[in-house]
C-alpha cells in the first residue's frame, strides 16, 4: 500500500512510498531520497493512483508505537499550514534530536559511553605544557566543564575530533572518568527545592483560581471537548502569579489526573519557578532544559510519551512535549519574544499554545505583567477571558519609580558630534541611593540593555566608525577579550590602534554596555561585591544558575547585566533598581520599539521592594516625556497600552491588522533588489487576480533596516491584513507557486508570519 511520507527538507509537499503493510500515521520511517536515506514520518494514506512503477518502497519502519501522536501531528499540520512551512520540517522541530537523526540513528534510550570529570584540573600544569596534545587535553577538559561536567564519547571522538591519545591523557592523569550510563538523568536532581511555603490566596488569586478551575472542569452539559478560550492572566509584578499556576495544576493534574504543559521564556533564567513547580508536584515534572543532552532530552521526553511524568516544563519547544491527556497550557511571560522562532518553522508557541488548548480542550493561560499588545487586543475584543491581579500580596506597593534626567546631567561639551569627555554612566542620584544601601547589606540591581564595553570605536578625526565586513552593524568593543566583535556573526578582529580612512590615532570608544559599567561601578564602590549577568558571562552550563544563587545567599551587593536581570526574579533583599539608560531600545526601527521599552522598564522596575523593606527605582533617560516611560513611572499598564494602540492605528501595525514579512537575501545587492521588485510584484498581481488589492496591503520592497547580514544583502516588503485568511492563503502562494531563481546570488525568500521583529 501507498503512504504519504513528510520529509524535513524545504519542499512544500510530501512524498508517496510504498510500505508491505498499514503503517500508523505519526510512525517513523527511514526512505530513500535522491541517493540519500531520510527520516520522515507516515502522515496519511497516499490517495492518488501515481504510477506505481515510479514510488519506491519505504527503507525501514523505525518504531512500533508512532512517536508522534495524532494530537501532536495535528498540531504540526496547523502549523505547517499557518506558518506556511513544510510538515516534515515542523515535525522534525517538535521532536527531540534523535528522532530525526538520519546519520546516527543510533538506537534511543540505548546505553552510551560517557566522559566524566573526576578531578580538579591542575591549572598550572597544564598550563605550562606547550606540547599540541597538552592543549587539546585542556580544550576537551574545559569542553567537560562547559556542558556540565560530562559528554558523549561518541560525541568526544566524532563530531568534536578529539583523538583516542588526547582521551586517554586525560584518563591518565585521573581528571576524567569514562563510564555508562543509561538511567534517567534529570540535570535539575542535583539541585537543591526548597520546602514550598503555602501561601493562602488573596482574594485577586482566588477569584482567577475559581474562573480557571471552573473552565478545567468539563461540564455535564457542554460537549465531551468544549472548545477552550484562552485566559489572560494579567498580574502586576509580585502579584503571586504563579500561586495560581501551581492551585491551577494542582486542580488539573493531581485531582483530575490530567497532563499539563507549563512554557517559561527560557529555563536557566526562570529557575526560581522551575523549582517551585518542581517542589509542588515532584517527579511528575520533566524539566526540557536546553543544555540537555540529546540522549537526556529523549530521556525526558520519552518519560512524557510513557505518561511516567505528566508536567512538562520548557522553553518554546515544550509546546510540543508528548504530555497524555492534556488538561492545561501556561505560558508565563507570554509577552517575551523568545517565544517565536527565529528559523523555520518560524511558529510563535503562544499562539501554538492557545492552538494546542483549544484542539485537545485544555485550559490555557497566558500570564504576563506587561502583556503583549496582541494579547491584551484578544482579550479587549472578548476572544480571550481577562484575569486581573492588580496588586501585590500581603499589600505591598509597587516600588516608587523615578527619572533622572539625563539631559541635564550631560555636560555642554557632550553634545559635539564626537565628544571628548566620557559619557555619564551613574548620575549622582544614582550613586548616592546605591552608598545608601551597601552598609545596609541591601542589594541593587542595575540593567543596561547592551552587552560589551564600547558599542562602537569611533575616529575622532573624520568620524569614520568600524563596521563588521559581513554585516552592516558597527563592531562592539569587548575589554576583557580585547577584540571587536560583531554581535551578528560572531566575528572578531583586533581593537585598531589608527584610522583606516584618514590614519588618526586619535580614536573614541563610544556608546556604553555592560563591561564598561561594570568597571565604572567597580571603582566607584570598591568595597561592594559586583556581579554582571550578560551572554558573555553566561555561555557556561552553570553559570546563570551560579550567579542567580549567590544573590539569592546575599553573596552579591550590585547585580548588573542586560535583560536577563529583568526576568521573574523574586530577592526580597533588592531595595533598588537603576536604569542605566532607558533609551537603548526606543530608537530602535521598529513599530514595537515603545512596547519593548515599556515593558523592560515595567519588568525590570518589578524587582525592586518584593520584600518588606520596599524598595525604590531610577530610570536615567534622555526621553523622559515619552509616554512609554511615563507609563513605566506610573507602573500604569492600562495608559500605555491605549496610547500604544492609538499610535499603530494611522499606520495599521498588529494588532490592528495581522503582519507577515518577506525577506529576500543573497549575496549581491542588485540581484536581491531585482529579485525583491520582481517577488513583490508577483504578489500584487495576485491580489490583482484575486480582487484582493483592498484586503492585503503590500507595502515596499526597501532595504531591510540591517540591510547585511553575514554577507547576505537583505530586502523586504510587508503584507497586512485584517483578514488571517486571504493573508495565509496569499503566503501559500507565495511559498508554493513562486519561483525564486537562487542563481549566483543563492537567493532564499523566507516569509515571517507575525513577525517579532522587523530588522
Ligand atoms: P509574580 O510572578 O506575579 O511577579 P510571584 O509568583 O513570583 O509573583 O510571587 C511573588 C512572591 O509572593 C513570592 O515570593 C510568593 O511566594 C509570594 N506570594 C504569592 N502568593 C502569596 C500570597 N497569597 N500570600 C503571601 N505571599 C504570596
Ligand atoms: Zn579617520
Ligand atoms: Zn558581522
Amino acid at each position: 500500500m501507498l503512504v504519504d511520507v513528510a520529509l524535513p527538507i524545504p519542499l512544500p509537499r510530501t512524498f508517496a512510498y510504498r510500505v508491505p503493510e498499514r503503517v500508523p500515521d505519526g510512525t517513523r520511517v527511514r526512505v530513500p531520497f535522491s541517493g540519500r536515506k531520510l527520516v520522515g514520518w507516515v502522515v496519511g494514506e497516499s490517495g492518488t493512483a501515481r504510477e506505481l512503477t515510479r514510488v519506491r518502497d519505504v527503507d525501514r519502519v523505525l518504531e512500533e508505537t508512532p512517536s508522534v501522536s495524532p494530537d501532536v501531528l495535528a498540531l504540526c499540520r496547523w502549523i505547517a499550514d499557518y506558518y506556511v512551512t513544510p510538515l516534515g520540517m515542523v515535525l522534525r522541530g517538535a521532536l527531540p534530536a534523535v528522532l530525526s537523526d538520519t546519520v546516527r540513528d543510533r538506537g534511543p534510550g540505548k546505553t552510551r559511553r560517557v566522559l566524566r570529570i573526576v578531578g580538579e584540573l591542575p591549572t598550572l600544569t597544564l598550563r605550562d605544557e606547550t606540547f599540541g596534545r597538552a592543549a587539546r587535553q585542556r580544550e576537551c577538559y574545559e569542553l567537560l566543564e562547559a556542558t556540565g561536567g560530562k559528554a558523549d564519547l561518541d560525541h568526544l571522538t566524532g563530531a568534536l575530533g578529539f583523538s583516542a591519545s588526547v582521551l586517554n591523557g586525560l584518563l591518565e592523569k585521573g581528571l576524567v572518568e569514562a563510564g555508562d550510563e543509561r538511567t534517567q538523568r534529570d540535570p535539575f536532581a542535583d539541585i537543591e527545592v526548597p520546602v514550598p511555603v503555602q501561601h493562602s490566596p488573596t482574594e485577586a488569586q482566588s477569584a482567577a483560581l475559581e474562573v480557571l478551575i471552573a473552565a478545567s472542569r468539563p461540564s455535564a452539559h457542554a460537549p465531551p471537548l468544549p472548545r477552550s478560550t484562552a485566559h489572560l492572566l494579567h498580574g502586576v509584578t509580585g502579584s503571586g502569579k504563579t500561586l495560581v499556576y501551581i492551585e491551577l495544576l494542582r486542580e488539573v493534574v493531581v485531582r483530575q489526573g490530567r497532563g499539563a504543559i507549563v512554557l517559561v521564556p527560557e529555563i536557566a533564567l526562570t529557575p526560581q519557578t522551575v523549582s517551585r513547580f518542581r517542589a509542588e508536584f515532584g517527579d511528575v515534572v520533566a524539566v526540557l532544559h536546553s543544555a540537555l543532552s540529546d540522549g537526556e532530552r529523549y530521556d525526558a521526553w520519552r518519560s512524557l510519551h510513557e505518561g511516567t511524568r505528566r508536567i512538562a516544563i520548557g522553553a518554546r519547544s515544550a509546546i510540543f512535549a508528548p504530555v497524555r491527556d492534556l488538561g492545561a497550557i501556561i505560558v508565563d511571560e507570554e509577552h517575551e519574544a523568545s517565544y517565536k522562532q527565529s528559523e523555520a518553522p518560524r511558529y510563535h508557541a503562544r499562539e501554538v499554545a492557545v492552538v494546542r488548548a483549544g484542539m485537545a480542550g485544555a485550559t490555557c493561560v497566558l500570564g504576563s505583567a506587561t502583556p503583549a499588545l496582541e494579547s491584551w487586543h484578544n482579550a479587549r475584543t472578548g476572544k480571550y477571558r481577562l484575569l486581573r491581579l492588580p496588586e501585590r500580596v500581603e499589600g505591598r506597593p509597587l516600588p516608587p519609580v523615578e527619572i533622572v534626567d539625563l539631559r541635564g546631567e550631560r555636560e555642554a561639551g557632550d553634545a559635539a558630534p564626537v565628544p571628548r569627555r566620557g559619557p555619564l554612566i551613574l548620575s549622582d542620584r544614582l550613586i548616592d541611593e546605591i552608598n545608601e544601601r551597601l552598609p545596609r547589606r541591601e542589594q541593587c540591581i542595575l540593567l543596561l540593555n547592551r552587552r560589551g564595553y564600547a558599542t562602537f570605536v569611533q575616529c575622532r578625526a573624520c568620524g569614520n566608525v568600524w563596521h563588521c565586513e559581513q554585516c552592516n552593524v558597527s563592531l562592539t568593543f569587548h575589554r576583557g577579550r580585547s577584540r571587536l566583535v560583531c554581535h551578528y556573526c560572531l566575528h572578531e578582529e583586533a581593537p585598531p590602534v589608527s584610522c583606516t580612512e584618514c590614519s588618526s590615532t586619535d580614536l573614541a570608544f563610544r556608546g556604553i554596555g555592560t563591561e564598561q559599567v561594570e568597571r565604572e561601578v567597580g571603582e566607584l564602590f570598591p568595597h561592594a561585591r559586583i556581579a554582571r549577568m550578560d551572554v558573555d558571562t553566561t555561555s557556561a552550563k552553570w553559570s546563570h544558575h551560579d550567579i542567580l544563587e549567590r544573590v539569592g545567599d546575599g553573596g552579591v551587593d550590585i547585580l548588573l547585566g542586560t535583560q536577563m536581570i529583568a526576568k521573574g526574579l523574586d530577592f526580597p533583599n533588592v531595595t533598588l533598581v537603576g536604569v542605566i539608560n532607558a533609551d537603548v531600545a526606543m530608537n530602535l526601527p521598529d513599530f514595537r520599539a515603545s512596547e519593548r521599552t515599556f515593558q523592560l522598564l515595567t519588568q525590570v522596575a518589578g524587582r525592586a521592594g518584593r520584600g518588606p523593606l520596599g524598595g525604590l527605582v531610577l530610570i536615567q533617560t534622555a526621553l523622559p516625556r515619552h509616554y512609554a516611560i511615563q507609563a513605566a513611572l506610573h507602573h500604569d499598564y492600562d495608559a500605555f497600552a491605549e496610547r500604544e494602540l492609538e499610535e499603530r492605528l494611522g499606520p495599521g501595525y498588529p494588532p490592528h491588522t495581522r503582519l507577515v514579512n518577506t525577506v529576500i537575501s543573497g549575496t549581491d545587492e542588485n540581484t536581491v533588489q531585482d529579485a525583491a521588485h520582481a517577488s513583490a510584484d508577483w504578489v500584487l498581481a495576485l491580489l490583482n487576480d484575486h480582487h484582493a488589492q483592498g484586503t492585503v496591503l503590500l507595502t515596499g520592497p526597501a532595504p531591510c533596516p540591517i540591510d547585511r547580514i553575514r554577507g547576505r544583502w537583505r530586502w523586504h516588503f510587508l503584507l497586512r491584513s485584517r483578514s488571517a485568511g486571504a493573508l495565509g492563503a496569499t503566503c501559500r502562494q507565495l511559498q508554493m507557486k513562486y519561483e525564486l531563481k537562487p542563481g549566483r546570488a543563492d537567493l532564499r525568500l523566507i516569509v515571517d508570519r507575525d513577525p517579532v521583529s522587523l530588522l
